[in-house]
């Protein structure tokens, strides 16, 4: 098969807010990837647990959790493989 054209790079433009982890982020603008995304969780009050995508900017070491509706499924999707993959062979190593 011949590929015509390769999925393009997902990017997007970020603020650093801080938001979910504390709210003082320091408001640096920052272009995120994919490979910058990565999975945190947090328990509501009834023990259900929710997953946030989140960044770390350069300039302060502090996260910010992204918008879910502003990143694309085929992402999402991935970074949950990502993560169930690396459940996978932690098991295994028991
Ligand atoms: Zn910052």
């Amino acid at each position: 098969m011949k590929v015509i054209r390769e999925a393009p790079l997902w990017k997007m433009e970020q603020e650093c807010t801080g938001k979910g982890h504390g709210g003082y982020g320091c408001t640096a603008l920052l272009e995120i990837e994919e490979s910058d995304l990565y999975l945190t969780s947090t328990y509501d009050f009834e023990g259900d647990m929710e997953q946030h995508f989140t960044i770390k900017c350069p300039c302060c070491n502090i996260e910010t959790d992204l918008s879910r509706n502003d990143i694309p499924d085929r992402v999402i999707i991935k970074l949950l493989e990502g993560k169930s993959k690396k459940l996978k062979k932690q098991q295994e190593m028991r």
